[in-house]
């Protein structure tokens, strides 16, 4: 088991990821990431204009910003 665990949720009617719940006991943190692309009702220049922020997962270095990121 890693240091984190989430818990992937789906849409019951066509199966596109909706939420997931992550769980990260070491860091006393536990939150929702929400897949914002997936809301029929969020306007795409809300969407573009939202805040965004680039964790580096890859490396279980949630706090920092990955090396590299052009490709993102
Ligand atoms: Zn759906």
């Amino acid at each position: 088991m890693g240091k984190h665990q989430g818990t992937h949720h789906f849409c019951n009617s066509c199966g596109i990821a909706t939420h997931t719940h992550v769980r990260r006991p070491d860091a006393g943190e536990e939150y929702v990431m929400v897949q914002v692309a997936s809301l029929d009702d969020l306007p795409v220049d809300d969407l573009l204009a939202a805040p965004l922020t680039i964790v580096d997962g890859l490396h279980d270095q949630w706090s920092d910003v990955p090396a590299q990121i052009s490709h993102l």
